[in-house]
């Protein structure tokens, strides 16, 4: 007689399958070492889907970050003389190692920062891709000779990488925010100081566990973690220090504005990639099905955390019934959950402060007359962090959220009768990130697309970042382009050289 034994399949939990991964790092990473803080402190990280301590991280401060400062500026000397073929090879090897351990990385994004695993691996996979695109693009990094009005003499032309850069980078993509930058300094030739979120520092030490396995000499790649009470005065130091060349910055406009000033006494190379306030218009001639789709994406990603999130929508109003039923019902369908189970769309927001911004910003549009179609409050059944998805609409411009950024899974919905007034209000914002339209008349693609005030706009499409592409604001949104090889010419300098009597 056969005993037919069964099995039940046990979900293992992520924070429990984390604990065996050889990736989880617990210190800093300077000078091609594991290092505490000098102090020893540290400071507590937490899945905001349970409130469950991850682990803890150094709580380093301003020595430690000249620790860092130092190293990477002693490796800047040798760094810089390497060949390209060289850096591409130690990049390749960089990203060889987050393909093979892509898996490993997915988990640590979701398990600190939140997002559903599925949205998490999207990131490792793009995050991954500047090391790709940066290896190859290292060795297109040209010079020119100009012809010289003198007969014997010859104009050179060369880029020179400018040396330590110190890349402060946010939570809300813990991996790609970083490797956007890294990829392209490595590549030009500088050295890097990395500052990582306080909510998300353990996916900037694994890419570091990485870049230590793919070889990186000793400084050439550095992890200062901090708290949050830490980041000032490492983000001054680092602006401030004469060992330091540049700033490159993602985070809100607030802290890019600080940065600003700071750099200015050293008169720093700096790149600000802030916040957006996208406008996500809808015309009359639009194919709604796929601008609902567009929409979906745009807004939902990373439960709306995303600065090219779509935050305000303009819906012209010959479509204006059918599109805001479409997309109400299709958010209506989203699983919201710890990202940690499968089919989780959205998972919580980050912390308490994300959390109680949202929750105002709802509640200023609706004390001043917004209807609420679905959601607009807090869904304390999954967890403390988490909010409903959620449709405003009757907005109107005296609302925090038609000027301020929400950062949060909520639609607000503007109805419109003419182009010239849907552009208008869509450029009626300090900021000037990204920005999105649904057309299917060409003369207007190119008016609009023409006119908006954006650094980057999808036509039809809600979903633009790639590798490949430059990405970056204009207004208050930022200075500077990453990605592409515009991203590299922000980690470089132009030498000129006169060659003369010839
Ligand atoms: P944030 O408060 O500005 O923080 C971003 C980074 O700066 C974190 O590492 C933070 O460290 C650090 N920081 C905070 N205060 C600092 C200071 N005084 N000096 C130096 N560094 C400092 O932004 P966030 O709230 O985390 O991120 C959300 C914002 O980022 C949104 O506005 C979003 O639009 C923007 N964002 C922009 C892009 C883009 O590419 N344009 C991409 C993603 C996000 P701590 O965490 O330790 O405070």
């Amino acid at each position: 007689m056969f005993v037919v034994k069964t099995f039940r399949f046990v979900q293992v939990p992520l924070n429990l399958q984390l604990r065996t991964m050889h990736l989880l790092k617990n210190k800093a990473y300077i000078n091609g070492e594991w290092v505490s803080a000098r102090s020893d402190k540290v400071f507590e990280v937490t899945n905001p889907a349970t409130g469950e301590v991850i682990g803890t991280a150094p709580d380093m401060d301003v020595v430690d970050a000249q620790h860092a400062i130092d190293s990477a500026s002693r490796a800047f000397a040798t760094w810089q003389d390497t060949t390209a073929k060289e850096r591409s090879r130690y990049l390749r090897n960089w990203f060889d190692l987050m393909v093979k351990n892509l898996e490993s990385l997915a988990k640590i994004v979701t398990l600190e920062s939140g997002k559903p695993l599925v949205e998490a691996r999207g990131e490792v996979f793009y995050g991954n891709s500047f090391v790709e695109f940066f290896s190859e693009e290292t060795r297109r990094i040209q010079g020119e000779i100009i012809p010289s009005p003198v007969a014997n003499r010859k104009i050179l032309v060369e880029k020179q990488p400018i040396g330590v850069a110190g890349l402060i980078t946010p939570w809300n993509f813990p991996h790609a925010m970083i490797t956007r930058k890294a990829g392209a300094a490595l590549a030009a030739g500088c050295t890097c100081v990395i500052k990582p979120a306080e909510d998300t520092p353990f996916t900037a030490l694994a890419l570091m566990e990485l870049a230590h396995e793919a070889g990186f000499p000793k400084g050439v790649v550095n992890v200062v973690t901090s708290s949050r009470g830490n980041a000032p005065g490492i983000g001054n130091l680092l602006c401030q220090s004469p060992l330091v060349a540049g700033i490159s910055f993602t985070g809100s406009t607030q802290v890019g504005k600080l940065l600003y000033k700071q750099c200015s006494s050293g008169i720093k190379r700096l790149g600000l990639e802030l916040g957006g306030n996208a406008p996500f218009i809808v015309y009359k001639s639009a194919d709604v099905d796929s601008a609902v789709k567009g929409a979906m994406g745009s807004k939902f990603r990373n439960c709306g955390q995303t600065c090219v999130a779509a935050n305000r929508f303009f819906v012209q109003s010959d479509i204006y019934d059918s599109f805001v039923e479409k997309l109400t019902n299709e958010i209506k369908a989203l699983k919201i959950g710890n990202g940690e189970e499968p089919d989780v769309q959205v998972g919580p927001l980050i912390n308490q402060a994300q959390f109680e911004k949202v929750t105002t910003l709802v509640q200023d549009a609706v004390s001043k007359g917004a209807k609420v179609l679905v959601g607009g409050k807090g869904a304390p059944q999954h967890g403390r962090l988490f909010y409903e998805p959620t449709v405003l609409t009757d907005i109107k411009d005296d609302m925090r959220v038609y000027s301020e950024e929400v950062f949060g899974p909520v639609v607000n919905i503007f109805r419109f009768n003419t182009e010239e007034e849907s552009v208008a209000m869509a450029n009626n914002t300090e900021r000037g990130l990204a920005g999105y339209f649904y057309s299917r008349d060409v003369s207007q693609i190119f008016r609009v697309a023409r006119k908006l005030e954006v650094g980057m706009c999808g036509v039809n499409e809600g979903m633009i970042s790639t590798a490949e592409a430059p990405f970056g604001g204009v207004k208050e949104s930022g200075l500077g382009r990453e990605g592409s090889h515009h991203g590299i010419e922000e980690f470089t300098y132009v030498k000129y050289v006169a060659l003369g009597n010839l």
